[in-house]
């Protein structure tokens, strides 16, 4: 069997999920490549996630303007990594709202350089990228109240990162759960809790939504949500018992059988997901003991282009 055959083709672009509910969806599930979503109400448009570029997001912002030409009023931010929040400015106007840990990187963290994202990453163009904190945080829970519908904005603890916050639609089944669901796409916990990511998707999977909207990937149902759980179970499990063992964590990433995820892209994640799990495993906070993530970044790279994994 080749490489790709259990990763499936999508259909990227607008996907309508309800009435006045969309995703924004990627035909890639790579690097940067995220996916995003809006709700459009009787007076105001609220858009969940910009995305890596400006161009992106502006293509992106011309889709929104495609079906309504209403304003945006909100832009709310899932989590703070640079593919969710560096063009938020392309929605100038919109309050922008977060997490308070998610304000807190994204001002307190040096944004990366553009030049060397365009170095690196070459299919894009970072010209233009800016950081663009909220205007409005919260720490457990905040209720937009839109045309008599809630949307509910909720944080579960650290997860994919520290301050994750997801959407949740109740009336019409609908999760954006942001980075918390990567799916045929490896996912990345470098900034968070293996432990808590794992016990956030089971909250998330109990609120029994009918549709999920990965950060990263095609839409789906809870079999997308459990093949992103698979991934972590399998991780911390086997990270574990190498950790036991007294491996580093470039031995583990190098040894760790990845089973049907090793066919997901980016598999060199493992690196990261490892580092972190090594730091999870001494009982360090993510919030205080961080990786440095160029350096575990360079490393990845490596790994992925002398193929040792
Ligand atoms: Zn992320």
């Amino acid at each position: 069997m080749g490489e790709q055959d259990t990763i499936p083709t999508w259909e990227p672009g607008v996907k309508q999920l309800a009435p006045n509910v969309y995703a924004y969806i990627q035909s890639r599930a790579t690097w940067f490549w995220n996916n995003a979503g809006f709700i459009v109400g009787a007076e105001y448009v609220i858009v969940i996630d910009s995305l890596a570029t400006v161009g992106l997001t502006e293509e992106f912002r011309d889709e929104i303007r495609n079906i309504t030409d209403k304003p945006v009023r909100y832009l709310i931010n899932t989590h703070h990594h640079g593919d969710h929040i560096w063009a938020n400015h392309v929605f100038s106007g919109a309050t922008i709202i977060s997490h308070s840990y998610c304000r807190r990187e994204a001002t307190e963290t040096p944004m990366m350089d553009p030049g060397l994202l365009n170095a690196v990453f070459t299919e894009f163009d970072f010209g233009g990228i800016a950081v663009t904190p909220a205007d409005i945080t919260f720490d457990s829970r905040l209720t937009l109240h839109v045309d008599g519908r809630e949307v509910r904005l909720i944080h579960l603890g650290p997860g994919h990162t520290a301050g994750d916050l997801l959407v949740h639609l109740p009336e019409e089944g609908i999760v954006f759960p942001g980075d918390l669901i990567f799916l045929y796409s490896t996912p990345l916990g470098m900034e968070g809790s293996f432990a808590g990511w794992l016990k956030n998707l089971d909250t998330v999977a109990a609120m029994d939504s009918r549709i999920y909207v990965p950060g990263h990937g095609p839409v789906c149902d809870v079999e997308g949500l459990n093949q992103c759980r698979d991934y972590l179970l399998l991780v911390l499990r086997e990270a574990k018992e190498r950790y036991g063992k007294g491996m580093t964590p470039d031995e583990a990433a190098r040894d760790i059988p990845l089973g049907p995820f090793r066919q997901w892209p980016d598999r060199e994640r493992i690196l990261a997901n490892v580092e972190r799990l090594w730091r999870e495993f001494r009982g360090e906070d993510p919030t205080t003991s961080k990786l440095d993530l160029a350096e575990v970044f360079m490393r990845m790279a490596a790994m992925a282009q002398a193929g040792e994994l």
